[in-house]
């Protein structure tokens, strides 16, 4: 039976590529139905708000997603639709993998990484009032002066439900993918008491998993200055929303850059899968961006869907078209100018291709 599945094209460069992840997907034989909706600012005119209901309801009924890139205007206009859809849905696990892959140019080899981001705490959760709003005042009071009177306040949240739930979502991606050792990271020294809970849960759930996975805790400053140095000493990473928001950047440069770089969302019963990179607005309509972040967040989702042998096939096909260097978009390049790079759609192309003349002990 075909799997249904709610796909999004987003908006900027997002239906250009994901028009390309539909065919690469299909390609594979891998039976999709998917169930096209449509967000972000292209359809704000037609619906009154980037977000319509009726793209919440088709992820909620079909329990998978893919999505394409969407614009947040920035300071002013409406809130992250992304940031939307993973509240709404409680999506609370945020997975990032950072692989090297020869070919793909990076100042490192051999790196092996799994980003796991909690999604829906922290400074992400949207409870802020301007400087002089009555909520502003009555903090900076409670604070006995330890907050300046002409400030804005951000709050902080990190409870012991968030921070078990995705401390054990890492442990069990662990032992599920065979990995050895779970790193938690946060700033402890400083936030005693929110990311001090955090680490608190971290160590009681990984007394769970002792001695199969390996516990280590980190701060996150130290962790930045140690993935530079030497990535090769981590496996699976948890953090905290904001931290895991800009490892996750840190380490797709470590792996050659947003263009390479896959993500997905979990929930309890959804899995909503889509790139780190954004909708890379003025190449819109170009042709020219990288599609190959967004295939590899649908090799996450057939992975997810059981379809281990496609998802291998499609993964190994890149590998080849990466390896080989020519049927790439001008961001995999040694020089960005350089003219034989080929579009978005053609990259596709040369992935199907790929796909379809692999030996099938090369899979
Ligand atoms: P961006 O990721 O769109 O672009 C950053 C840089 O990377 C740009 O130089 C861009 O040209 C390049 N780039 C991005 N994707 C690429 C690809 N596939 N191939 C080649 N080069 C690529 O980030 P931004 O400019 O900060 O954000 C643009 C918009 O996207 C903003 O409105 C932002 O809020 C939104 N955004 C959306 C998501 C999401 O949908 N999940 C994520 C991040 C940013």
């Amino acid at each position: 039976m075909a799997h249904k599945v709610t796909f999004i094209p987003g908006d900027g460069t997002g239906p250009e590529i994901m028009d390309t992840v539909k065919r690469v997907v299909n390609a594979t034989g891998v039976e999709i139905d998917w169930e096209t909706v449509e967000a972000g600012i292209d359809v704000m005119n037609k619906y009154g708000t980037p977000l319509p209901a009726n793209v919440l309801e088709s992820i909620r009924k079909n329990k998978v997603a893919i999505k394409g890139p969407i614009t947040t205007p920035i300071g002013t206009g409406f809130r992250s639709v992304n940031v939307a859809i993973r509240k709404e849905l409680d999506l609370y696990a945020c997975l990032r993998p950072c692989k090297s892959y020869p070919g793909v140019r990076s100042k490192y080899e051999n790196i092996d990484l799994v980003i796991v981001r909690e999604n829906t705490e922290d400074l992400y959760a949207g409870v802020e009032w301007p400087m002089g709003a009555f909520e502003s005042k009555e903090i900076i009071k409670l604070s006995k002066n330890r907050i300046r009177e002409d400030s804005a306040i951000s709050i902080k949240p990190i409870s012991r439900t968030g921070s078990e739930r995705i401390v054990r979502f890492a442990f069990e991606y662990a032992v599920e993918h065979n990995r050895k050792k779970v790193t938690a990271v946060t700033k402890a020294n400083i936030m005693k008491f929110s990311d001090g809970l955090f680490f608190e849960v971290a160590r009681e759930v990984a007394k769970e998993y002792e001695p199969r996975v390996e516990y280590e805790e980190r701060l996150i400053d130290n962790m930045c200055m140690q993935l530079v140095q030497k990535p090769e000493l981590y496996d699976v990473i948890v953090l905290p929303n904001l931290y895991g928001d800009i490892l996750s950047d840190l380490c797709a440069g470590l792996v050659g850059g947003l263009g390479v770089a896959p993500g997905a969302n979990f929930g309890e019963d959804i899995a909503v899968f889509e790139a780190i990179h954004g909708s890379a607005p003025k190449y819109t309509g170009q042709n020219k961006v990288n599609p190959s972040a967004c295939i590899l967040s649908a090799k996450l989702m057939l992975d997810h869907l059981g379809e281990i042998e496609a998802a291998q096939k499609m993964e190994r096909a890149m590998i080849e078209i990466f390896s080989a260097g020519q049927n790439v978009t001008y961001d995999m390049k040694a020089d960005r100018d350089d003219p034989t790079a080929v579009g978005t759609k053609e990259m596709g192309t040369a992935i199907i291709a790929k796909m379809n003349s692999l030996e099938p002990s090369k899979i």
